[in-house]
């Protein structure tokens, strides 16, 4: 049955767990090909009862996280006044996807960054699934929910010296990919303008961005095998520290059940 879920934050909704999912992805998906309810179905099936699908009706994020919260569930959480676009409910599906079809994923792990490499490890499965999202018949601006470029006061005051700074390569990576996913030059052109300030703050932003264009033209990434060390060569790029070996993972199935290796 599913639970109801209050959080005290009137982020009111339902919880499923395991197959009891299937059939509200299903209805989601119900105006798509038969294709996004074959990836439900595989989705759901190797995950089992690890999955877990949270639907709330008027907040909250869309989002897939990774036996984080809660941490022994692969969870996708739908806001359904944001997401119940079934494009939304592919892009979620697909990121379970990918940690089926072999690629590895990274525990948290207190003291490391997790943070950051979770954003990357995000940008990553974004650039693989773009061209699998396309195959359902959806185009690539329906691919995210285009971030807004910070408003000019805003953005300009990131760069005051008290501010709570970001980590500059990392927000250059964000929105220059993001328009390459969606296609456009909102973020790039927005950048661009303020390129001067940037440099000041992340000196080395000219090479990074060379470099990270670079190893985005190279495919390495798109194989499982390739993936870990791949991932481990842009964080390097952009300056966040590799990650610790150990925090990698994989999930199969063996015997009827989900094993992590
Ligand atoms: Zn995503």
């Amino acid at each position: 049955m599913p639970r109801p879920i209050f959080d005290g934050s009137y982020h009111a909704g339902s919880a499923f767990d395991g197959a009891e999912a299937l059939p509200i992805l299903e209805r989601l998906l119900a105006p798509t090909t038969p294709r996004s309810t074959k990836l439900a179905k595989e989705v759901v099936a190797f995950y089992g009862e690890d999955f877990l699908l949270s639907v709330r009706q008027y907040f909250g994020p869309c989002d897939f996280q990774v036996y984080y919260a809660p941490p022994d569930k692969v969870h996708i959480q739908l806001n359904l006044q944001t997401c119940k676009d079934p494009s939304t409910v592919v892009h979620e599906l697909l990121h379970g996807d990918l940690i089926r079809q072999g690629f590895p994923w990274l525990a948290y792990r207190e003291g490391e960054a997790n943070n950051e490499h979770i954003r990357v490890m995000n940008f990553l499965h974004h650039a693989i699934m773009l061209p699998q999202f396309q195959k359902f018949g959806f185009t690539r601006d329906q691919f995210l929910t285009p971030s807004k470029p910070n408003q000019p006061d805003s953005y300009r005051a990131f760069f005051e010296p008290d501010s709570n700074r970001p980590h500059w390569p990392l927000e250059w990576l964000s929105g220059w990919l993001e328009d390459q996913f969606l296609g456009n030059s909102r973020h790039t052109d927005y950048m661009q303008k303020y390129w001067s300030d940037f440099q000041e703050v992340a000196p080395s932003i000219d090479r990074i961005s060379d470099d990270v264009k670079a190893w985005f033209s190279r495919p390495d990434y798109i194989h499982p095998d390739n993936f870990e060390q791949a991932y481990n060569e842009l964080v390097t790029l952009i300056e966040v520290p590799i990650p610790s070996p150990d925090r990698w993972y994989r999930l199969k199935r063996e015997d009827g059940r989900l094993i992590r290796y």
